[in-house]
């Protein structure tokens, strides 16, 4: 394992705030077409020659790592679908990182073995709604049972384990009381996370589900004198709160109505090997073709983070938010990596 060492540069940004949480996409592929992420008919995909190869991934990583990244957060597209998945994992987990994934998890269970071999214990499932009827219509896909069948697996193996829910006004808001019932005899975090915009995803802003209403339905159900609010954690991109006596627990993300942007510790590394300093910004820079004519890549970095602005690429209120002209060219969450 190599440690940052003083010849490198931490990753500040022109505000001060620290980057050392890095999520890479693998690939730009999903085997579900999620109606919030991808179009029906998919999306223009990179040639597979100008995407990261396994160890491109792990040379960039290393970078990143020297530069004072602390954790690494595999995405994509769906990152299982990679076919050389394990060799990108194995490189990975020489860095000494804390490693964690984001799945649909509907191949997971083929992963978990080597999840344990090389270290990776924090699993996030994305999981919109617990109807079958209701999964087909949101990911126009079958796969339900597969993806609670693999839950349930992660959960017995001991992963930590992180529910991902999108909401949505008039596809799934009627859910959020089952999802943190979900959470009273299992030992995991149901995260409700705002839907967020991007290029061609049809965001509207009455499809919003706020914090505020959210916690509104969990108040009416269980009374607010059982509604326990969790200690911030450090870099915190969720709220989290608990029900008196509940195993797990739930947080809110939420990017739109409350962003976090003042810890942002984030960076994000496209499948086809651009950095991005803020997931609502349209700018990328490219560390690949650098990487490849053997460029300084480390400079392109700094130079990336220190451009960062304070709120969401810019965007500082919901006005901003709502112009879909300040989405265009920034790819779907697909091709970002979320
Ligand atoms: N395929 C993997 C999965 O499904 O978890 C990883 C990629 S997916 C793009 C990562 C996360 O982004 C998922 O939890 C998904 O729900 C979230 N996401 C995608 N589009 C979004 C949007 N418009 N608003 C909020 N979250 C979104």
């Amino acid at each position: 394992m190599k440690q940052q060492t003083e010849n490198h540069q931490v990753l500040k940004d022109q505000f001060g705030r620290k980057h050392d949480y890095l999520r890479i996409s693998l690939i730009e592929k999903c085997n579900l077409r999620c109606q919030y992420c991808m179009p029906e008919e998919g999306i223009p995909l990179t040639p597979s020659k100008f995407l990261m190869s396994a160890d491109e991934i792990g040379s960039l990583a290393q970078t990143f790592v020297d530069m004072g990244v602390k954790k690494i957060r595999l995405t994509g597209g769906e990152p299982l679908l990679r076919k050389d998945f394990e060799d990108i994992l194995a490189n990975l987990s020489g860095l000494g990182v804390d490693l964690s994934i984001t799945t649909n998890g509907v191949l997971a269970d083929r992963f978990l073995p080597i999840f344990q071999k090389y270290g990776l214990k924090k699993v996030n499932f994305s999981l919109d709604t617990l109807k079958e009827e209701r999964f087909k219509e949101i990911t126009r896909r079958s796969g339900y049972q597969k993806t609670m069948d693999n839950l349930d697996l992660f959960i017995q193996a001991g992963f930590d384990v992180k529910l991902n829910i999108v909401l949505m006004k008039g596809v799934n808001h009627d859910e959020i009381v089952d999802f943190v019932d979900f959470t009273k005899d299992l030992p995991i975090s149901a995260r409700f996370i705002e839907f967020m915009p991007f290029d061609g995803n049809r965001w509207d802003r009455s499809k919003l589900v706020s914090e505020k209403e959210i916690l509104g339905a969990v108040g009416s159900e269980y009374g607010s004198e059982n509604l326990i609010s969790l200690p911030d954690e450090d870099n915190l991109t969720a709220r989290k709160f608990k029900i008196k006596g509940f195993h797990g627990d739930f947080g809110i993300i939420s990017s739109v109505t409350n962003p976090f942007c003042g810890t942002c510790n984030r960076i994000r590394l496209t499948a086809n090997g651009r950095i991005k300093n803020c997931l609502f910004s349209n700018q990328e820079t490219d560390l690949l073709t650098a990487l490849r004519a053997g460029e300084d890549v480390e400079k392109l970095i700094l130079e990336s983070i220190f451009k960062k602005k304070a709120v969401r690429a810019g965007m500082d209120n919901l006005e901003k938010l709502s112009d879909p002209n300040l989405h265009s060219d920034n790819r779907s969450m697909i091709a970002i990596g979320g």
